[in-house]
């Protein structure tokens, strides 16, 4: 059995094994071994456990579903939602997806995952911030779906998941006309060992998008899941914004994206509730980075993206 003594070497050894690597994007001939954290560095970790949750910081949410939440109807799951962010001082939630998760939605099913959203929107409309959920696979049907939810409607971004990659044309005029409303494009990517869903986008199929698109702020969801790769493939289109929801809380996560991209291309997201708002929130209070980063990313480029199309709107900021 481990005593107290040997248990707490065993912590030591292992938090020195998780910050022994600092991640940064290398050139092909570097090794994460060439780098290392300085002693200072690793001693200021036990002060990270004074960071409490309740912390004076405003905090946005970029990312959040109904699906998954309990709850009869859109409002119930919003209603639980919400006592759930008043317990982490979160202030805004975004929402898209409807009450069950679908890959690719048919027409139909796109408008009435938009329309869960909508009821959901009326639970407190400055609190909750919907995203449109479009299917290039119907360019047609998402280009009125847009018209609908952002155009003539509350919603404020939009929503592209794994129905189609983000290399293809067919998402061209979906980002073109949310960049004319002031949306923001959220594209889900990921980089998965045992390979990808036939439509589910790289971060490099993000970046692909973002050049073809230079005018507008497209987030790149998860960071690419492997986000040591993720940051580094969108690290040269400054029109991309990381979006650090949906992973474990690992520690240089983001630090690795401040040091990369800078803190305003980085923003907290949960993904809840497939994940919860305090091993997320961890991965921002946790991290060794200043607190005027922390501010940035918790709220402050959220509210800067959003702010023209919520003060069109007329919602306030
Ligand atoms: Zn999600």
């Amino acid at each position: 059995m481990r005593n107290k003594t040997s248990r707490r070497r065993f912590i030591a050894q292992s938090t020195s094994t998780v910050l022994g690597t600092q991640f940064l994007c290398l050139s092909p001939k570097m090794t994460h071994s060439q780098f290392s954290v300085p002693q200072n560095q690793l001693n200021s970790v036990s002060n990270s456990d004074q960071q409490k949750p309740d912390s004076p910081f405003e905090i946005w949410d970029l990312h959040g579903h109904l699906a998954g939440q309990k709850g009869q109807t859109p409002q119930e799951r919003a209603v639980r939602l919400l006592h759930f962010a008043d317990r982490m001082n979160i202030t805004r939630l975004c929402l898209y997806m409807g009450m069950s998760f679908s890959y690719a939605p048919t027409p139909e099913e796109m408008r009435q995952q938009n329309d869960e959203v909508l009821q959901a929107l009326q639970v407190n409309q400055d609190r909750l911030l919907g995203f449109v959920y479009l299917n290039p696979q119907f360019e047609l049907e998402s280009l009125d779906e847009l018209e609908r939810c952002v155009a003539d409607g509350p919603m404020v971004g939009v929503k592209l998941w794994v129905a189609v990659r983000a290399i293809a044309p067919s998402l061209d005029r979906i980002v073109d006309r949310a960049t004319e409303l002031g949306a923001i494009v959220f594209q889900h990517s990921w980089l998965k060992i045992n390979g990808n869903l036939p439509g589910e986008s790289t971060p490099m199929d993000v970046a692909d998008l973002a050049r073809r698109h230079p005018e507008s702020n497209i987030i790149c969801g998860h960071a690419g899941g492997d986000w040591e790769q993720g940051i580094c493939a969108i690290k040269d289109s400054e029109n991309v914004f990381i979006d650090l929801g949906g992973g474990d809380p690992t520690a240089g996560f983001t630090e690795m994206a401040v040091r990369e991209l800078g803190s305003d291309r980085v923003i907290y997201g949960s993904d809840v509730p497939g994940r919860s708002f305090g091993t997320q929130l961890a991965k921002v209070l946790g991290a060794e980075i200043p607190e005027f980063d922390k501010k940035r990313i918790l709220a402050g480029n959220l509210r800067s993206l959003l702010s023209g199309i919520l003060g069109r709107k007329g919602i306030a900021l």
